[in-house]
């Protein structure tokens, strides 16, 4: 599973059908059919009816939606885990508690993806089933209720929040790069594209990671006539309703080295050697390269069609180690994540302070420090929520717009 998939919304990945049947188990499982057998026999039907009745009016039918949704995602983790939900073990629930409680939040891993109440409420879901059934709860067991207080002790802090990548700090990160010569050259094309990409395109970690070459076209702007870099996105989990592929357009850079067209022109030259000559044909390509010409002029005009867009899904950053050797699968999210934070070692930065994440948050706070207002960075960066854009903005000029510029001081 891609790390950026939160093991809590387990339950919106599976098909409808699938979890209208998990849902509808839950709803009788909420009340207790042993008693309401003993009811039948000691008295009658009718009684039991009765009974019944109130027993599945005790909570309001949001709780019980809630519920529901929470016993389905529990399920699935249990499945997934090979572990048993019925009765539940309480190590098993408090290690469930806590997956869910450290999984960040898709949109902004800065943020965790569920509240306390939200965590306290799954747990009571998972003790309301054990009820029904008439077996003891696990969410009673100390290793439970302990981890419960221990969550809601740690959320009086957010979690650290990793620095964004500003454009200035970026063109450090390039400057670290390996030597553009054979073997260091390869990686040298492929992580200039990845922070190019990555940043102009405040793309996700996971997003990234998703590439292939079919996903990237040079393209021309139709007013200047200049290269554009368009980058097609798989539909995202938090787009799932809207079902279609976002797309990001990136434009020529205004200098050779920061040009996110140049660095695709580069890395898919090397691409196309390795996959019509092997690591031979790319070794050859880089000792005829001039090293002198890859800062000083562009190279995305006189880009023609890579050959590598046939529909092969040809990972976009495959894995490139110490030798210049390009392995044959995509790199994973979280080696995104590790190659920016190696870059930042690298530069005499602190590598904890960023993250794959830092890409994209130094798109909106970059576009902010620049003059760029909140719809237009909402687009870029496909964000929805305009509370977590302006959340970037007020990093960035914390004076903007801020009564406290109005006091005479
Ligand atoms: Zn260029």
């Amino acid at each position: 599973m891609d790390e950026d998939t939160p093991t809590a919304d387990v339950a919106q990945v599976v098909p409808a059908e699938v979890r209208t049947h998990l849902e509808r188990g839950t709803q009788s499982v909420l009340v207790d059919t042993q008693a309401l057998e003993a009811v039948r026999q000691r008295f009658d039907e009718e009684q039991a009816t009765v009974l019944g009745s109130y027993l599945s009016s005790a909570q309001s039918p949001n709780t019980l939606r809630a519920y529901r949704t929470d016993w389905a995602a529990f399920t699935l983790w249990c499945e997934a885990e090979q572990r048993q939900f019925l009765p539940a073990d309480p190590i098993d629930v408090a290690v469930y508690l806590a997956t869910a409680a450290s999984t960040p939040s898709h949109d902004n891993p800065d943020r965790w993806a569920l509240s306390p109440a939200t965590l306290e409420r799954k747990a009571a879901a998972i003790a309301a089933v054990h009820g029904a059934h008439g077996v003891p709860s696990p969410t009673r067991a100390d290793v439970v209720r302990l981890t419960l207080r221990g969550i809601r002790r740690r959320r009086r802090a957010q979690p650290e929040r990793k620095h964004p990548l500003l454009l200035h700090t970026l063109e450090t990160l390039l400057e670290h790069r390996p030597p553009p010569e054979y073997p260091g050259g390869v990686a040298r094309r492929r992580d200039a594209l990845l922070l190019l990409t990555g940043f102009a395109g405040a793309l996700r970690r996971s997003e990234l990671a998703a590439l292939t070459f079919d996903d990237v076209t040079v393209d021309t702007e139709a007013s200047t006539g200049d290269p554009l870099l368009i980058v097609r996105l798989a539909a995202t989990k938090t787009d799932q309703q809207a079902r279609h592929a976002a797309q990001v357009a990136l434009p020529r850079g205004r200098r050779p080295v920061t040009c996110p067209i140049c660095a695709f022109v580069d890395w898919a030259e090397i691409a196309r050697a390795h996959h019509t000559g092997g690591s031979s044909a790319v070794r050859e390509l880089l000792e005829r390269s001039s090293s002198t010409a890859e800062g000083r002029m562009h190279r995305c005009h006189t880009h023609t069609r890579t050959g590598l867009d046939e529909g092969n899904r040809y990972p976009l950053f495959p894995p490139v180690n110490q030798h210049g050797h390009i392995g044959r699968h995509a790199m994973s999210g979280r080696a995104v994540a590790d190659l920016v934070k190696r870059y930042a070692r690298r530069a005499g930065l602190d590598p904890r302070a960023f993250s794959g994440h830092s890409l994209r948050s130094g798109f909106a706070t970059q576009a902010a420090l620049s003059g760029a207002d909140d719809r237009a960075i909402m687009r870029q960066g496909r964000w929805t929520n305009p509370k977590t854009v302006h959340g970037y903005i007020r990093t960035a000029n914390p004076l903007d717009d801020n009564a406290v510029t109005h006091l005479g001081l």
